[in-house]
């Protein structure tokens, strides 16, 4: 992946900025395609985006219940003012010419699952998916 950047060392397709992530884009038309090879692993999934007083945080998730749980909680924060559920990709890919992975957030800016018709029922499937053997949301027919 060959990225053009600016005279300030600064890449110019990114939105903003947040560590963990080396770019932060905003999804266009067309859409990635899911892979994991050796040297990228390309997932599709829901980027959070909470506001507050912190500034603004963008977290991935592979599934929609805990990335709705997660703005739906963080919004009853004190110290948040908004949030927003988009569907995004998330991509890491190996550089070789830096010899580290490039990690990428692709965001959809339309905060499409903000609010949903059927939010207690994400929400209750995201309680069943809590499971005290994994750190992540694992509904009854993932266990093992
Ligand atoms: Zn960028």
């Amino acid at each position: 992946m060959t990225r053009t950047y600016s005279a300030s060392g600064r890449c110019p397709a990114c939105f903003v900025t947040q560590p963990g992530y080396d770019h932060i884009h905003v999804l266009g038309n067309q859409r990635p395609r899911q892979r994991r090879t050796d040297d990228r692993v390309v997932t599709k999934g829901f980027a959070t985006e909470i506001l507050g007083s912190y500034g603004a945080v963008w977290a991935f998730f592979g599934d929609l219940e805990p990335a709705l749980a997660f703005g739906r909680a963080a919004r009853m924060s004190w110290d948040s003012s908004a949030f927003g559920v988009h569907d995004a990709f998330h991509d890491k890919q190996f550089d070789a010419n830096l010899g580290r992975d490039i990690t990428t957030l692709l965001v959809d800016r339309d905060p499409a699952h903000r609010t949903r018709p059927d939010e207690r029922e994400v929400l209750l499937r995201w309680v069943d998916g809590c499971w005290s053997k994994s750190s992540y949301f694992c509904p009854p027919e993932r266990r093992w």
